[in-house]
């Protein structure tokens, strides 16, 4: 069987996750989770998940870990066929680390690495205040990019410790052009597939 990759993309918002995880997908013909994507999907059809995910996402705090393991859980059962999944904007929080590492292994699979696209705060707050006047985003404003910040900070942070612990944590200057950014990116995996 071909070797699984699974890949997660950590980084702060506006680190370009989003245009890395398209460039990733393509590349290694794997399945994009993008929490924030679903969690989006969800309040667009007023689902039950998404009318409760809303209050937060709205106001820059981070959904509840629950919500989050159902979405990872039901993503990855309904593609059994995937050579893998790149979860990108997950995990968030130290809990959610160690759920991705219990949800891989009853799945039998592994996480190959996590790469953290680290970026200057000012050039991420530029970032998202320049990409708010076109996403249409409800939360790319500058009150609630500053909240989502401040739970970066305070939450999302030390999943980078667990990573760093587990020795599968990379990191990317992010401060550069898609492509190097991409090329870089390419080269942690490739060695780590090796
Ligand atoms: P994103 O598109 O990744 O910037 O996510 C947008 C918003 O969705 C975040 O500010 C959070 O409110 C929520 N969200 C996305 N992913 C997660 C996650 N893994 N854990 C908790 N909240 C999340």
């Amino acid at each position: 069987m071909a070797v699984m990759i699974n890949i997660a993309l950590f980084g702060p918002p506006g680190a370009g996750k989003g245009t890395q995880a398209k460039l990733l997908v393509e590349a290694y013909n794997i399945c994009h989770i993008s929490t924030g994507d679903i969690l989006r999907r969800e309040m667009r059809e007023q689902s039950p998940l998404g009318l409760e995910a809303k209050e937060f996402i709205d106001s820059g705090r981070l959904v509840s870990d629950e919500i989050i393991v159902k979405i990872i859980e039901k993503t990855i059962k309904s593609n059994p066929g995937s050579r893998g999944f790149l979860f990108d904007g997950f995990p968030r929080t130290y809990l959610q680390s160690y759920i991705l590492e219990g949800v891989m292994s009853k799945l039998h699979k592994k996480l190959c690495c996590l790469i953290s696209i680290e970026i200057p705060e000012d050039v991420t707050v530029a970032r998202l205040i320049e990409r708010g006047k076109t996403s249409g985003r409800s939360d790319d404003n500058e009150a609630v990019i500053r909240e989502r910040l401040k739970e970066y900070y305070k939450k999302t942070l030390p999943v980078l410790t667990y990573f760093e612990e587990v020795g599968i944590c990379f990191r990317v200057n992010g401060n550069d052009t898609v492509e190097n950014v991409h090329r870089h990116i390419r080269k942690i995996i490739d060695k780590q597939l090796k």
